[in-house]
């Protein structure tokens, strides 16, 4: 029987630390799939144990300003329901306000408190999760950990290289840590080029755009001009 196993991700603390996937390829920037990430890290285990691996879930943690601060917060809150909707994602995301340092701090510690009590919540639920899966400093999450190991659950730890100060024979998980930026070319977003036809003048063009209305690159130039 498969593995259950169940992904939690700080999202505060991948994106801080996307630039070394960036560094690894020798780019700038690129868009992470976040649809694949999880399915990637799963097979990484999987291939470690030499058993199969169920994917639960996927939990997704972070935070965004509040309304109050004067953010436009509308692409934040348009990327969590992108990973909700298209990803699969359960997201729990936190209000802070962004011009008070110590709501910032909390907003990192409600992140790290969210997460392990999710952790151990589910370590206690019988048959819901074999291994945990954890994506983020787990500096902060040891005693969670800890805990989650205690109640014969496995824990897989994923970083970057040099992002997190433990090392390795801290054993807070049972396995070697897996380094995402060691991923990187695996989730790296690839965008396929296809031919669409153009939903205002019906001219055929090539694009990368997924979204359910296509116009061609002149239809888009008149539409702005307007
Ligand atoms: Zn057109």
């Amino acid at each position: 029987m498969a593995e259950k196993a169940i992904v939690f991700i700080d999202g505060s603390w991948l994106y801080k630390c996307r630039g070394s996937l960036f560094d690894k390829l020798g780019e700038e920037n690129f868009e992470i799939d976040y649809a694949k990430l999880p399915k990637v890290i799963c097979e990484d285990v999987a291939n470690a144990l030499d058993e199969d691996i169920s994917l639960v879930r996927t939990m997704y943690f972070g935070t965004i300003p509040s309304s109050r601060s004067g953010f436009n917060t509308s692409k934040q809150y348009s990327f969590y329901d992108f990973l909700e909707r298209s990803c699969g994602y359960d997201t729990y995301i936190h209000e802070i306000d962004v011009g008070n340092e110590d709501s910032r701090m909390s907003g990192n510690s409600w992140v790290e408190v969210s997460m392990a009590t999710n952790l151990v919540y589910y370590a206690a639920l019988p048959a819901v999760m074999d291994i945990a899966i954890v994506i983020g400093d787990y500096d902060n999450l040891s005693p969670a950990l800890r805990r989650v190991r205690s109640l014969g659950k496995r824990v897989q730890l994923v970083s970057v290289n040099g992002a997190n100060g433990i090392p390795e024979h801290t054993r807070l998980g049972d396995f070697p840590t897996i380094y995402i930026d060691e991923h990187a070319a695996d989730v790296k977003l690839v965008r396929e080029r296809l031919k669409r036809v153009c939903k205002k003048c019906g001219e055929e063009e090539e694009t990368t755009w997924a979204g359910s209305d296509f116009f061609c690159s002149n239809c888009r130039g008149r539409h702005r001009g307007a």
